[in-house]
């Protein structure tokens, strides 16, 4: 709740500050209109995640399963996030290995997997540096992997990553847009569909996350739901 209501205090008391009077006063009316412009969006950033982090948690969320060739899952979440990476300077790359793999998933939940992770990549990673996708079959899955070069992140904090508002540093990701609630969205969407998250990371060197998504059916559309 406090997540909710720091945006809130902050759009109610610039609200009343220029009711009172600063309205008219030429010199803060923009800024503070600014402000809360800045914190109207960010509580929609906020609502709009808790939304897809509940409907995950209290599995009401209607999963669509059928098998997707990965070339054509990583092709849309590329084209979705290239003008992000364009306007940052930053290299988007997609590594290619064997054609025709297929996975069976969710299409639009393998979606946001891929533009919350693309996001995150471009997001800690400085201008000029590159972001790679690639990915590798396993016995029974295939393995996504979105590499970066970017700030990277200290091995003690890896273990709580996945973790809701869990952010490395507050400031920066705030700075940045964030929510907090990207990776808790990454790791719900992929376990619900039979796969596994996993990341590694150098400081200064850059981070791979990476996840799994089976290649045959798992029976997961008849989890009952709430
Ligand atoms: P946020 O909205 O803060 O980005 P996330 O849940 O997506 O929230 O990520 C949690 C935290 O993990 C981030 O605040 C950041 O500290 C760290 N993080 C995530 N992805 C990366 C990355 N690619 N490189 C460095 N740090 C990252």
């Amino acid at each position: 709740s406090h997540e909710l209501r720091t945006p809130l205090a902050s759009i109610q008391g610039y609200t009343e500050t220029l009711l009172d009077g600063a309205l008219h006063d030429q010199e803060h009316n923009v800024r503070f209109l600014t402000i809360i412009q800045q914190n109207a969006a960010r509580l929609g950033r906020l609502v709009a995640d808790l939304m897809i982090l509940s409907r995950a948690e209290l599995k009401t969320q209607k999963f669509r399963f059928a098998s997707y060739p990965v070339a054509h899952l990583l092709g849309d979440a590329i084209d979705t996030m290239r003008p992000v990476a364009e306007k940052k300077e930053i290299q988007l790359h997609l590594e290619r290995p064997a054609a025709g793999a297929e996975v069976f998933c969710d299409s639009e939940a393998t979606h946001q997997i891929l533009a919350n992770l693309l996001d995150n990549a471009i997001k800690y990673t400085r201008e000029g540096g590159s972001v790679t996708v690639s990915y590798v079959a396993e016995p029974s899955a295939v393995r996504f992997l979105i590499r970066d070069t970017g700030i990277g992140i200290p091995q003690h904090e890896l273990p709580r990553l996945f973790e809701r508002f869990y952010r490395v540093d507050k400031a920066r990701s705030r700075e940045l847009g964030g929510t907090g609630l990207g990776l808790a969205i990454v790791k719900h969407l992929v376990r619900a569909q039979g796969g596994d998250v996993a990341v590694e990371s150098e400081i200064g060197a850059g981070s791979t996350f990476s996840f799994t998504l089976p290649v045959h059916d798992l029976g997961l559309a008849e989890t009952p739901r709430v």
